[in-house]
Formats: C-alpha cells, sequence, structure tokens
C-alpha cells in the first residue's frame, strides 16, 4: 500500500478551510491576522484558542493543544490521520495521490500488518471452535446462561481456546509465523522447560480491538475453577496497552458519537450484555477505574462519561487522574450508583434491568460528587482530627474539577457538614491544586496522548517564554535561525524546549511538519509557528535572548558545582558569568 503524497498532504492543507472547520465547533471572531474564540478543548470563559488562517494552524494559549487542520478532525472528530485525511479531502474535493515510502518505515508497516493478520486469523480461529467444536460446548451454555444471545457474541467475535496446549502455535506456524512472531503478539510462551506453548487454553475469548476493529488483544476467561486467575488478558506487547484500550470501542463508536455519551463498564460480558439490551454506547475497561489515557481517548467524542463501575473500589489516585484528564478535555465524568454486588450483566437479564439501568444512568452524579460524598458519609464530623482528614481527603478531589458552578456548590456542601468557612475549604483546595509552577512540568508527560493541563500563557516559567520567542524567531529568520539553534543546547531550554529545539532542527519549514504522534510537541510548535508571525525578529533580539538563555544555564552550572563543593569550577563558572552579565548589558543598550 502506498502513502498520500507529502504534496497532496501540502494542497490539502491550502485547500480546506480550517476557519470554517474548526467554526462548527465554536465561535470565532477576526482580530488581526487572527481568528479567536473560545477554546473547543478545554473549558473557559474568555477566549485563549486561535487559528491562524494564512498559517493554516490553531492553537490553545490555555491547554497548549494546537495542529493543522487534520489535527483538528483527528482529535475532534476522533480518526485516525488517514481517515481525517480522507474526510478532508472529501469534503473540499482534494484529490490524493499515493507515493512509495522509505523502505525501512515500509518494513516496519509490513511486519505490523503480519502480525494484526495473525491476531485476526487467530480471533477467528478461536470464534470456529467456540461456535463449531465439542470441546466449545460448555463454553456455549455458559454464555447462554449469562442470557447473552448468538448475535451479540458474533458481532463482538466472542470465541474458545482449545483446551490442548499448542493449537494456536501449530495453526500460527503453518501459516508461516515464526514462534517469536506468535510471543511478540502475546499468544504463545516460553514454558520452564523452554518449550513454547499457547498461552490461552480452555478459555471463553474475547478479541479486544482498536477503533477500527482491528485485533490487538485478547482477554480470556476461566472455564475450569482450577486453572488459576478467572481472566487472563495479553500481557503488554508493543502492539497491545491495557490501559489505553477500551472493549468495544470498534461496536461502540458510533452509537457513542450519536449520544454524545460513553457508558464505561468492568467486564467483557457486561459490554455484551448492554449492547444486546440496546444500550450501545457501552465499553468496557480491563480493570477497575478508568485511566487518564482511556479518558482521552474518548475525548473529541463525547461530553460526557458514564462509570458503571464499583467506584469505590476503584483507586482514588486513579480516578483523581482520569477526573484532572477529563476537566482538561471539557468532558464530565459521572457515576452511575450500581447497587451492591450487582453487575450490569445481571441486570440486564432481569425483568425491567435496562430501563433501571438506563435510570441509574440518567441519574448519575458528578464523579466528584460522588467522590466528596463517599468521604462527607464516611466522616465522623463530631470530631476535630476526624473532620480535618475528610478536609484533607476532598482538597484534591475539588482542585481536580477546575473552575465551575458545579464545584462552588460542592465547596459550600464540603463547607457546611464540616461546619467550617467555605474559604477555608478554598484554601485547602488551592494548596491540593496537582500541577504548581515550575520547569520540569514538560517533562512529566511521558508516553500516550498527553492530556494537555489547562495551563495559562502568564504560568509560564521565564525562561520558557525567553526561550519559546527566540525559537519562534529561529522560525521568522531561518537564516540567522540556523545558527542559534545549533548553538542552543539541552542545558539552556526546559524539557518541553529541548523536544522543540530538536524537532525544528530536523524540519526547515515546521509549518507544514507538524509532529503526529506527539500531541503536546504539536501544540508547542504551532504555538511557535503562531508567535513567529506577530514576534518582531532581529538579529540583536536573537543574540539578547540567547545570552539571557545562556546566562541560565551558566547559573545553573554554578549551583550544581556548589552542590558538588566543587569551589574551583564555581569560581571560574561565575568568572564567565560576569564577562557574560557584561555583554548582556551592552546588547540591552542596543
Ligand atoms: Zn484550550
Amino acid at each position: 500500500m502506498a502513502l498520500i503524497s507529502n504534496d497532496s498532504l501540502e494542497r490539502l492543507k491550502q485547500t480546506a478551510d480550517i476557519v470554517e472547520v474548526v467554526s462548527a465547533h465554536t465561535d470565532l471572531r477576526r482580530q488581526g491576522v487572527r481568528w479567536v474564540g473560545l477554546c473547543p478543548f478545554h473549558e473557559e470563559r474568555t477566549p485563549s484558542f486561535s487559528v491562524d488562517a494564512q498559517e493554516k494552524l490553531y492553537h490553545c494559549f490555555g491547554c497548549g493543544v494546537g495542529g493543522d487542520v487534520i489535527k483538528f478532525v483527528e482529535e475532534k472528530d476522533g480518526l485516525g490521520f488517514a481517515e481525517a485525511v480522507e474526510q478532508l479531502a472529501d469534503r473540499y474535493g482534494v484529490e490524493l495521490e499515493r507515493e512509495q515510502e522509505d523502505p525501512r518505515a515500509e518494513a516496519r508497516r509490513k511486519q505490523r500488518r503480519r502480525l494484526e493478520e495473525l491476531l485476526d486469523r487467530t480471533a477467528t480461529f478461536y470464534a470456529s471452535y467456540l461456535w463449531d467444536s465439542e470441546e466449545g460446548g460448555k463454553a456455549r451454555e455458559y454464555l447462554a446462561g449469562r442470557g447473552l444471545g448468538e448475535e451479540v457474541l458474533k458481532t463482538f467475535g466472542v470465541g474458545f481456546a482449545p483446551s490442548a496446549w499448542d493449537q494456536v502455535l501449530l495453526r500460527g506456524q503453518r501459516a508461516g509465523f515464526s514462534v517469536e512472531e506468535l510471543r511478540g503478539v502475546g499468544l504463545a510462551q516460553r514454558g520452564r522447560g523452554g518449550g513454547e506453548y499457547d498461552r490461552f487454553r480452555s478459555r471463553i475469548m474475547f478479541p479486544i480491538r482498536d477503533r477500527r476493529g482491528r485485533t490487538l488483544g485478547f482477554g480470556g476467561r476461566a472455564m475450569r475453577s482450577d486453572q488459576g486467575a478467572k481472566y487472563v488478558n495479553t500481557a503488554e506487547t508493543d502492539f497491545f496497552h491495557k490501559s489505553k484500550m477500551l472493549y468495544g470501542i470498534d461496536t461502540a463508536k458510533a452509537a457513542i458519537a450519536k449520544a454524545g455519551r460513553a457508558v464505561v463498564v468492568e467486564g467483557y460480558t457486561d459490554v455484551l450484555a448492554l449492547h444486546q439490551a440496546g444500550v450501545e454506547e457501552a465499553v468496557g475497561v480491563m480493570g477497575t477505574a478508568i485511566t487518564g489515557d482511556q479518558v482521552a481517548a474518548l475525548s473529541g467524542m463525547v461530553e460526557e462519561v458514564v462509570l458503571a463501575l464499583d467506584a469505590d473500589s476503584a483507586g482514588q489516585e486513579a480516578m483523581l487522574r482520569a477526573q484532572r484528564v477529563a476537566a482538561g478535555r471539557k468532558m464530565r465524568l459521572r457515576v452511575a450508583a450500581m447497587p451492591a454486588g450487582e453487575d450490569p450483566a445481571e441486570m440486564m437479564a432481569e425483568e425491567g434491568g435496562p430501563e433501571r439501568f438506563r435510570e441509574l444512568v440518567s441519574a448519575a452524579a458528578e464523579l466528584a460528587a460522588f467522590q466528596v460524598g463517599l468521604v462527607l458519609d464516611g466522616a465522623d464530623v463530631s470530631s476535630p482530627a476526624e473532620r480535618d482528614r475528610a478536609l484533607t481527603e476532598v482538597a484534591p478531589v475539588l482542585a481536580g474539577m477546575g473552575e465551575t458552578v458545579s464545584r462552588d456548590d460542592l465547596v459550600r456542601r464540603v463547607a457546611d457538614r464540616l461546619d467550617i468557612e467555605p474559604a477555608m475549604v478554598m484554601g485547602r483546595m488551592v494548596a491540593a491544586q496537582p500541577t504548581s509552577g515550575g520547569e520540569e512540568r514538560g517533562g512529566e508527560r511521558r508516553g500516550g496522548p498527553a492530556p494537555p493541563a489547562p495551563r495559562r500563557a502568564a504560568e509560564l516559567t521565564s525562561r520558557e517564554r525567553r526561550e519559546r520567542a527566540l525559537l519562534a524567531m529561529c522560525i521568522a529568520q531561518p537564516e540567522e535561525g540556523k545558527g542559534y539553534l545549533e548553538r542552543l543546547g539541552d542545558a539552556h531550554l526546559s524539557p518541553s524546549g529541548s523536544r522543540a529545539l530538536a524537532w525544528l532542527r530536523e524540519h526547515p519549514d515546521p509549518a507544514s511538519n507538524l509532529p503526529r504522534d506527539d500531541d503536546e510537541l504539536s501544540g508547542l510548535i504551532a504555538e511557535l509557528v503562531m508567535l513567529s508571525r506577530n514576534q518582531p525578529a532581529s538579529a540583536e533580539a536573537m543574540e539578547l535572548n540567547f545570552l539571557l538563555l545562556e546566562q541560565r544555564r551558566l547559573e545553573d552550572e554554578i549551583a550544581a558545582a556548589g552542590e558538588r563543593s566543587d569551589y574551583e569550577r564555581r569560581a571560574s563558572l561565575s568568572r564567565e558569568r560576569a564577562a557574560l552579565v557584561e555583554r548582556i548589558a551592552h546588547a540591552e543598550r542596543r
């Protein structure tokens, strides 16, 4: 398969009207060369989102998202890159040309295709084994006993893994796959004696697919009581990251987009039972809590996520993280209080169960209110120490909510119940803010789609502002800038600045080369390009900014030498700094 050529991508970006595309999600008003409006990715009252119609980029100075028109459609419509490109090409009548790709990338993509095929074949094998084998009879009985019909089981590709040790291994090898490949996708594992055997045996198999319906892993439910773990999942592989996947997303995505809501449950059979009962926006997490990555995967598609999970047993920390991601992405997290000891699958099997479930979903409480309620209900308010403990527990929950009316309500509720002033609750809440100022933040977010925590431009450190100004000037004046991009090093820059530097060195035309797989970097590069358009860039201003960053670097080194008690080094660095400060004073006078 060939790739869409860069030429046609460029033509698409030039032809597509980014202002029109964005305007479907927020009102934009012209302001000089830019269009500004309320950010469609985070909750805000004053506009910090802007679109540059000439550079064809968007960026939010509040939460840091940014990119080109393709990125916007990917994020807002929940599409993959290729799908977003095709949708825009359709809409704006741009013909896409395809071309050959670089051989190494092609080899990687082909290998990935091969492994996808292996997983897909295996899923097909498991499914036919469930329906056609004698051994599958017990599994069919079990599933029927849970009220699951053939139609829903087939839609979700449910299967059965034979009890033999090597059926998948043998079939895979016969079809030309190596043992390493089988192991690589988590279908085979090595025993103590060194031999290989099937990881899943005698289990009901649930293929776990991505949004586009590709099987990336499996969940297997034990059929016998002597089988050890009741549920076994594919281990983490290059392919399969449990914490990022939502079971059933491929089948549920249309209903989710239509309802603007996703209902999240815990088990595979819960998802199946709900779909069968017509709750088609149900997806599953493979654990007790929803992760930030899973929330982020739903953002853009939904405004609201309803958790029909056992929220008491989910870790508080995990819930807080999910809540912060949701607040940063303008989504509400709600909790449907399931009756104790009953899961959605059991409820669906009861008379009137589906109706009761729908009522629970529409009556769901906001996650924060739910968590605060748990703490307040459990607190003994007659004891001052207990009241203080309760306050300490609710503070981070409130802090994670973002400024909303419902947070103000909750603050009052807490103050009432604990019999203290609302100001005291607010004070604790501020102290519990998850991200305080500092320069390490850029380095905190690692892996996965980075949840952009709402962050004002004013919150940037002076070093970040300076480095951004210099990098933007390097874009505005590429000739002059080249030298600075070489002279700058990681020691001058914040972690995010370093990543932007590396990108700019490799991509002389950043406006048409935004990073595709790194949301944070894409936002930063879009910001720099937009800054470059109204930042006066002169040779003098560039030199001055560089010298000031150099001064910061020296000061860091001086501090480090002091910590090592290397006084000789510290003295020589201090002399260097004195000379530098003089040069800076000179540069400033010009
Ligand atoms: Zn924003």
